[in-house]
């Protein structure tokens, strides 16, 4: 527990990252390379984030359920994208009970397949329509260059899957799910996303189209936050998942799939961390108040406990999440900096003189030094603290729009393309390619992030080409720096 402080963001942004997840306690390595331990302040944020979603797919009419971790092979393989897309990645249990497995089984890397079954038995007439089914669980993917929430073997998502019984509901449906996904993302997380349509090589495998949201990393880099995708008739027609419609007659139901993961909370501490370490939006924080009593003597100590509860008492009944720092032996200076490294949105300290005046020093994360500092009397501290934190929930949101539109670039010819994506991303006319693709890559390490919805209304209605191949172009699409 010493106090010194992270690696500052502009030396080492990588190290400025692992110092943040290592020292605000959020999350450590496990014994199995790429497998992650999430510690209780690590586990709490992303309890608020699961609980943002959740509330929102239920509002939306989901229900949850739950499918197995194992799959047989033979389900996997019956997608010809899917199988090809997900096999290097597959865990793949041959034994069982002391002995070898007639089939192999796959650890789920995701829940198309076994979920596509159990469709098939579940949808028998167009009354069973639509299906909206979602699964809180864990995923594995063989992940061979690790980093903790960012990309991890094993990691816990949610992820959604329905069932329609036309193309055009399906597809309202994939758009509707990229919505929520947005809108938790920028009221919740303070991240103002991009929302927009995957190139075809970026797509899920086995989807007909896939739609995104990016968010922008502290360092200018994009993190893809969440995806939704349009499978078309891919996993009816694998699954036999088939209805009668109203005139009798057999048709192939249209579904979609969608999730958001930990990386979520990578997305989080990179969108808002600072040279200090993690800054939290209120919404999500675990602890939204951190309070610090200060006490010399023992007789302090029972008079500052006492002005505490009273403290407490307000923050409990405007139903704000606090915590109440009495560890012994280290000094409020410590106390301040380590709440401040673990971004907790609002500090209270309460010293015998603040006890005397019937109030108590309130600073805020997101405005540093005296300018975050206020003096507020204790019968006021309720209302007071429910409107900073939703000013600082604005003003985090605030920032991180202002940065990303200071880092979103047009550009009009490769060479400028090249010069952007050094400090920010870069928007081209674009011909959606792979062979473009591979190139910018090659030559700028830069990906197509995706096709911005707001910016492409018409796609490409002016015939333009794309700005690196010459080619036709698809749309205008992002390429950044990505993790
Ligand atoms: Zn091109």
């Amino acid at each position: 527990m010493a106090a010194q402080g992270v690696t500052p963001r502009s030396e080492d942004y990588s190290r400025w990252y692992t110092d943040v997840v290592r020292m605000a306690d959020l999350a450590e390595n496990a014994p199995v390379r790429g497998c992650m331990i999430i510690k209780p302040y690590g586990y709490e944020l992303w309890e608020n984030i699961k609980s943002a979603l959740d509330s929102r797919f239920k509002a939306t009419g989901h229900r949850n359920a739950y499918f197995p971790l194992f799959i047989p092979m033979s389900f996997i393989t019956k997608e010809a994208e899917h199988v090809e897309g997900f096999t290097p990645e597959l865990a793949v249990v041959t034994h069982g009970g002391g002995k070898e497995l007639e089939e192999p089984l796959a650890v789920r890397p995701t829940s198309e397949t076994v979920i596509g079954h159990s469709f098939a038995n579940w949808i028998q007439s167009y009354r069973d329509l639509p299906l909206l089914i979602n699964q809180w669980c864990n995923v594995v993917r063989w992940e061979l260059r690790p980093r903790l929430f960012l990309r991890t073997t094993e990691f816990l998502w949610q992820e959604g899957h329905t069932a329609h019984a036309t193309e055009a509901e399906a597809l309202e449906h994939t758009l509707r799910m990229l919505d929520v996904y947005a809108d938790m993302a920028i009221n919740e997380c303070a991240i103002p996303v991009i929302k927009g349509l995957k190139s075809q090589q970026e797509k899920f495998a086995g989807a007909v189209d896939s739609y995104s949201i990016e968010g922008m990393m502290g360092n200018t880099w994009a993190l893809q936050s969440g995806t939704s995708h349009f499978l078309g008739e891919n996993f009816a027609k694998a699954f036999g998942i088939q209805y009668l419609d109203e005139d009798n007659q057999q048709q192939y139901a249209w579904t979609t799939s969608w999730g958001v993961s930990t990386r979520m909370v990578g997305g989080v501490i990179m969108a808002h961390g600072d040279d200090k370490g993690l800054r939290l939006p209120p919404r999500i924080a675990p602890y939204q108040v951190v309070i610090t009593p200060i006490w010399k003597s023992e007789e302090e100590q029972t008079l500052i406990r006492s002005f505490c509860t009273g403290v407490e008492d307000q923050l409990r009944a405007a139903g704000i999440r606090f915590h109440i720092d009495e560890r012994e032996g280290l000094s409020p200076g410590f106390k301040f900096n380590d709440w401040e490294m673990r971004g907790v949105p609002i500090r209270i300290e309460a010293g015998p003189r603040d006890c005397e005046g019937h109030s108590v020093m309130v600073a805020r994360r997101d405005v540093p030094g005296k300018e975050g500092k206020q003096i507020v009397p204790v019968q006021l501290l309720a209302t007071t603290i429910s409107n900073l934190l939703d000013d600082i929930q604005a003003n985090m949101l605030k920032q991180a729009t202002e940065f990303r539109d200071a880092h979103l670039f047009e550009a009009s010819s490769y060479d400028e393309l090249k010069e952007q994506v050094l400090d920010g991303w870069s928007l081209i006319w674009h011909c959606g390619t792979r062979e473009c693709e591979d190139r910018i890559k090659e030559e700028t390490k830069a990906s197509s992030r995706n096709f911005p919805l707001e910016l492409n209304p018409e796609w490409n209605p002016a015939g333009k080409t794309c700005d690196v191949c010459g080619k036709q172009a698809f749309g205008r699409a992002y390429f950044s720096r990505a993790y």
